[in-house]
């Protein structure tokens, strides 16, 4: 497989194409930027961790029976994929309240959640990604009544491999976010699973080991993505 031109840069990736159409190459940087691109940074060595780590769980989550766009890791950074039509939805789990659903409804950070939740945003930067529901998603022809039941059958799916797997990590997965993509028809797992993309706090002391330490400026951040990239068993130079 030949690595061709550029076909789109976002905010965390770079896309190439390939000489195989089914087929893309995606190269994660080291940017990071929250609130939709009004706060822009570094986090060193993250692009490294999140493909690392997305590659890891996305293997995981295949074995378990969901399909994803994992082809191959080819370095540190870079990771041939499946060529998918993005479902243009955010689509989020939630096991703990916390971020915006705490603000939106009034309810404390930490607080427990009865059951697992899902919510849709429309994934739209110029709007900011606002909330939607199932029911505006299928009016707006953004996915089939039959493709949003599959997502969110695979997202509860997902969430309770990943809720497994961070906990032998001491790891509470208290949110994250995912996305999926159209693979000749079939809806399948595409985008990220990473520290950028999921609220991880530890499980002894509470502390948070996410993007919310670039967010909310606490510190530490490369750290934080440093361990629980160790703790989840990849092998980092070790700082
Ligand atoms: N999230 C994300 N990308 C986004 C928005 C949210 O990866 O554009 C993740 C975020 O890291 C968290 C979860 O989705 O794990 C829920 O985020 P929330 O809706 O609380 O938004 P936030 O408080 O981050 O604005």
């Amino acid at each position: 497989m030949q690595k061709c031109e550029q076909l789109y840069e976002g905010k965390a990736k770079k896309v190439f194409l390939t000489d195989d159409p089914d087929i893309l190459i995606v190269s994660y940087k080291d940017d990071a930027t929250a609130f939709n691109g009004l706060k822009k940074g570094t986090i060193v060595g993250k692009g490294a961790i999140n493909n690392r780590m997305t590659n890891l769980l996305f293997q995981k989550i295949e074995a378990e029976g969901v399909p994803t766009h994992f082809i191959q890791e080819l370095n540190d950074r870079e990771t041939a994929v499946r060529r998918v039509e993005i479902v243009p939805l955010e689509v989020i789990v939630r096991n703990v309240a916390a971020g915006s659903f705490s603000k939106r409804l009034g309810v404390e950070e930490g607080t427990v959640l009865a059951e697992p939740t899902i919510e849709f945003s429309y994934k739209n930067d110029e709007l900011g990604d606002p909330l939607i529901n199932s029911h505006f998603a299928k009016a707006l022809q953004l996915a089939t009544a039959s493709e949003i039941k599959t997502i969110k059958d695979y997202a509860f799916k997902i969430n309770e491999i990943l809720k497994v797997e961070y906990l032998k990590a001491g790891l509470r997965l208290i949110d994250f976010k995912i996305e999926f993509g159209r693979f000749h028809g079939k809806i399948i797992l595409a985008d990220e699973i990473s520290p950028d993309t999921c609220r991880l706090w530890d499980v002894e002391s509470g502390e948070k080991m996410d993007k919310d330490r670039f967010r909310r400026d606490l510190g530490g951040v490369e750290d934080a993505y440093i361990q629980v990239a160790k703790r989840l068993g990849l092998e980092m130079e070790s700082k």
